[in-house]
């Protein structure tokens, strides 16, 4: 069975990895808290047995040979990226699940016949490129190498760059062919308050919601805040809080868990004495059914579309469009098996946030566990899943792992 104590000193050590210490957990893709971090899961993964390599986005595998030859690996893992000031759990669970299935192979001498591979993962929040999920979309060929290029974080540092300053190699391959992969597993935790209020230990997720991600920019005209007349302004923050406040009531009539949210908003040039002429803010936008992200889609489009008057420019670019996704049906039957023979609570379960086991969905049979959440919080620093569950979703996926890797 998974060692709690050996769980528990994982999650204490990335904790201490933040660059906002006592205010939660910030770690961002290729920071110095990143290098710390993935110093210390190398290190695990060697001593675990493992053989370490990183990929051309800073996705980090550690691999157990298999007898077969040439075989396609099981991959067990998360992201360790975080929001800024979040938790200690969110992906970091997940990393934690996949390095002690390694330790569990490597305690009980298993020698599989498909390889086992635990993954680690970068920006998968988003919170220093945009967009989300780009280790996985990288790993599954969904970034091309001259978009890779143009990708930059707020201050204009490029991943190129960020990577290099992190001393890692952008040049080497990040799109895995998808006949290297026999499966995906991932332990996550819920960030919702059900499993907790129904007592349950673990979730096997069904499907994960759709989403789509748009940045929309205003542009009005900067101008001195006292001289400018009020008749003879266009204020680009003025029309993108309106827009803002409107989005709500888009979603009121939709069902299925559909969800809008403004989360970054940029105002420009930010000064206390000058009318500002551009806004940039983001739209999230969730669903579990296709056809109402499209119908509110098409709403918040007219609706940008509709404050293009009186001198503003608005303009609405996609940064992420997800469809719903059903996981594997035969691997969310492995996990209700393995949950069921250790006699584990478990519940068929959505999910509201994406996550990479998602992005896999498209090109590998992909398993998603939940674990409780505490209040059903998380992106918070009071983020907290117990340690006793999160060895339960490790026995988990230990036997789903150790079934999948044996011969067919
Ligand atoms: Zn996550």
């Amino acid at each position: 069975m998974a060692n709690e104590e050996r769980i528990n000193h994982h999650i204490e050590t990335f904790s201490q990895f933040t660059a906002t210490p006592n205010e939660g957990m910030t770690r961002y893709s290729y920071s110095p808290e990143d290098v710390k971090t993935r110093t210390y899961i190398k290190e695990k993964m060697e001593e675990y047995g493992l053989t370490v390599r990183e990929d051309g986005l800073g996705t980090i595998y550690g691999k157990l040979e298999g007898t077969l030859e040439n075989a396609p690996s099981v991959l067990v893992g998360s992201h360790f990226d975080s929001v800024p000031h979040g938790g200690n759990f969110d992906g970091t669970a997940g990393v934690i699940a996949g390095l002690e299935v390694a330790a569990l192979f490597q305690e009980r001498k298993i020698q599989p016949t498909y390889p086992l591979e635990v993954i680690a993962m970068v920006e998968e929040e988003g919170s220093r490129f945009g967009g989300g999920l780009m280790g996985s979309r990288g790993i599954n060929g969904l970034i091309d190498e001259e978009d890779f290029h143009l990708i930059r974080d707020k201050d204009g540092i490029s991943v190129v760059e960020a990577m290099q300053e992190a001393g890692l190699d952008s040049t080497l391959p990040k799109h895995r062919n998808a006949k290297t992969m026999k499966a995906f597993l991932e332990l996550h935790i819920e960030q919702g308050p059900i499993l907790e209020e129904e007592n349950i230990s673990i979730g096997v997720v069904d499907a994960i919601v759709g989403l789509t991600q748009l940045e929309v920019t205003v542009e009005g005209k900067a101008g001195h805040a006292g001289t400018t007349p009020m008749d003879r302004r266009s204020d680009a923050l003025i029309t993108a809080a309106t827009i803002v406040t409107e989005l709500p009531k888009i979603v009121q009539d939709e069902k299925n868990g559909t969800v809008i949210t403004t989360g970054q908003f940029h105002v420009y040039p930010n000064g206390a004495n000058v009318i500002p002429d551009k806004v940039t803010f983001t739209i999230d936008l969730r669903s579990g059914e296709e056809a109402s992200i499209q119908r509110v889609m098409e709403k918040v489009e007219a609706l940008i579309a509709s404050h293009q008057k009186g001198g503003m420019k608005t303009s609405v670019e996609q940064q992420l469009y997800i469809q719903p996704k059903e996981l594997s049906q035969e691997v969310r039957s492995s996990l209700k098996e393995s949950t069921e023979k250790l006699g584990i609570s478990h519940i068929p379960m959505q999910s509201g946030a994406g996550h990479d086991a998602m992005v896999f969905s498209d090109f590998t049979k992909a398993g998603l566990i939940f674990i409780p959440s505490k209040d059903g919080l998380s992106h918070c620093p009071e983020e907290w899943s117990d340690i006793e569950h999160l060895a339960q979703g490790v026995d988990v996926l230990f036997e789903t792992a150790k079934k999948l890797t044996e011969a067919e």
